[in-house]
């Protein structure tokens, strides 16, 4: 069994393609969203920092895994508080229209997922986005089952493609404007005849 970073199953959300791109073609670009996210990141993922206050304790950056599941990852910051477990993951910017996407959401449910089999514990899931200074408790509790097999079918469908070693297609109605590989990928909107496509979707007829 493929063991899945849970930061591929985020790229995997995003846009399939470019998550095949980057685990299966090993291409990486960078853009300002990514700089921006990784100068963010910068302090949350120095696993030196610890901080204590009155009954609590804020790791950074803890390796996790569920070894069942076959997936692994790394926490931005890990608050331990009255012997509660918080996973707390930063974002740049908040998405317009709603306080959450799935996608983001999804990431730290597969991170809750590893911390609580770690743990035995129950964890909650929080975002947190800076550029509004504003953190949203995720809704785990209530909708455990659809994150849960949300995250099933999402791990399968990755290995999927691992082991036929295929990057799948690109999605009808893809969004590529914040995507750091559009010169790479060079997406098909608006071109009649692409070999490429047509490749890719000779391919995924064939299976
Ligand atoms: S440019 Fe668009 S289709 Fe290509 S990898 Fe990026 S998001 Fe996906």
């Amino acid at each position: 069994m493929e063991d899945i970073n849970i930061r591929d199953l985020q790229h995997f959300l995003y846009c399939q393609h470019r998550w095949g791109l980057i685990v299966i073609d090993k291409v990486w670009a960078e853009n300002i969203f990514v700089i921006k996210s990784n100068l963010m990141h910068e302090n949350v993922h120095d696993s030196n920092r610890v901080t204590y206050a009155k009954n609590k304790k804020t790791f950074n950056a803890v390796a996790i895994y569920h070894d069942e599941l076959g997936i692994f990852g790394v926490t931005d910051s890990l608050i331990i508080e009255k012997n509660k477990y918080i996973l707390m993951e930063y974002k740049p910017t908040k998405p317009k229209g709603s306080d959450f996407n799935i996608d983001d959401a999804l990431q730290v449910f597969a991170q809750k997922i590893c911390v609580d089999s770690i743990f035995h514990t129950n964890s909650k899931g929080y975002l947190y986005y800076k550029n509004e200074k504003f953190k949203i408790e995720l809704p785990f509790e209530k909708e455990y089952e659809f994150y849960y097999s949300l995250l099933i079918k999402k791990i399968e469908a990755m290995r999927g493609y691992l082991l036929k070693n295929q990057i799948p297609s690109i999605r009808k109605g893809q969004k590529c404007s914040g995507c750091s590989l559009k010169d790479l990928c060079m997406p098909t909107r608006n071109v009649k005849y692409n070999l490429k496509q047509i490749i890719f979707n000779k391919l995924e007829e064939e299976e």
